[in-house]
């Protein structure tokens, strides 16, 4: 296989089946240095199972895999310093301390562990027992555990499920930060929204095979194309509205009219309504978001 030095994880054909079903069918997947990569699918789709083989969790039945172009299977050892993983919450117990955690896991070359639990907003729970922490503290706690080694890949599994609002957004901004400094993260996820906030790149799967890969305005633009114009207008006057070009369903509720069609529908309502002397103040436009782009995309493909 032919490897270039950006390429942390490359994965390619990858198969595995449980008890004859096969639930990874052939995955073709690459992190490059210094990115958020997204995994994301529904439940069932074989994000986790992907992400166990790279780990050196799971046999896989079939196809190759590197990490830092290292076989998993083989160089485990090697690769276990040097890939951070996320902790499940059963794997610390109720009464050990933040403290006593980070001296469990730091190896002989750890980061300065105060220093990251500064950087998590956990200084002050130092002396905490893991018991007693929230849940958007126990996951910044192992996002410090998955950094304290300096992995040149951290792999996150569901970081944030079980979460409130506030404490998903606390972790995202954890996570958004490592971003921005660069690290090499790849993100499993199901929650879209958590993909827009802090994926350079998704690749989409759906019963074990990808539907679809790319940055988030590639994904957009393939998936999301289409635009709804929205505005009040007083005549009824939708079926020339329905001939416009690209106009794909113009929809009307009292005053209330939204054209759907191609992207190009914005620019020729726009410049219908102008044509006939209409200005509404209320004239907007909705495009699809990466969420709304990938859900089209999941559940279409
Ligand atoms: P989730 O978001 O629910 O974790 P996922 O995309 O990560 O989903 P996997 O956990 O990889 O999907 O599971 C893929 C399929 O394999 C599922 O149908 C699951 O029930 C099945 N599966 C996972 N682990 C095993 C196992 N050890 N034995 C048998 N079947 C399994």
């Amino acid at each position: 296989m032919n490897i270039d030095r950006d390429q942390v994880v490359s994965v390619r054909g990858l198969q595995k089946a449980y008890g004859g079903r096969t639930v990874v069918d052939g995955v073709d997947l690459d992190v490059r240095a210094g990115e958020v990569l997204g995994l994301i699918g529904a439940n069932g789709a074989g994000k986790t199972t992907t992400v166990e083989c790279l780990q050196g969790l799971r046999r896989p039945d079939g196809g190759t895999i590197r990490v830092l172009g290292l076989d998993p299977l083989r160089d485990a050892d090697r690769l276990r310093q040097q890939v951070g993983s996320q902790l499940q919450n059963s794997a610390l117990p109720d009464r050990m301390r933040v403290h006593e955690a980070v001296a469990l896991f730091a190896g002989p070359d750890a980061a300065d562990a105060d220093d990251l639990l500064e950087r998590f907003g956990l200084a002050h729970r130092r002396g905490y027992a893991f018991g007693g922490m929230s849940g958007g503290e126990r996951q910044r706690l192992f996002l410090v555990l998955a950094l304290l080694n300096r992995p040149r890949l951290v792999i996150l599994d569901e970081l944030t499920q079980g979460l409130d609002p506030a404490a998903r957004r606390e972790v995202w901004s954890a996570v958004a930060r490592l971003r921005d400094e660069g690290t090499t993260v790849l993100l499993v996820t199901h929650e879209l929204d958590e993909a827009e906030a802090l994926c350079d790149r998704v690749v989409a799967m759906r019963a074990g095979r990808v539907l679809d890969q790319g940055t988030p305005a590639d994904l957009v633009a393939r998936h999301g194309g289409w635009a709804t114009v929205r505005f009040s207008l007083p005549s009824p006057r939708t079926q020339e509205l329905s001939s416009l070009p690209g106009v794909q369903d113009v929809s009307r509720q009292g005053n209330q009219v939204a054209v759907t069609g191609g992207r190009a529908v914005i620019a020729h309502t726009g410049a219908w309504l102008l044509a006939n002397g209409e200005i509404p103040a209320d004239l907007r436009v909705e495009i699809p978001d990466l969420e709304t782009a990938l859900l089209t995309l999941l559940e279409t493909s």
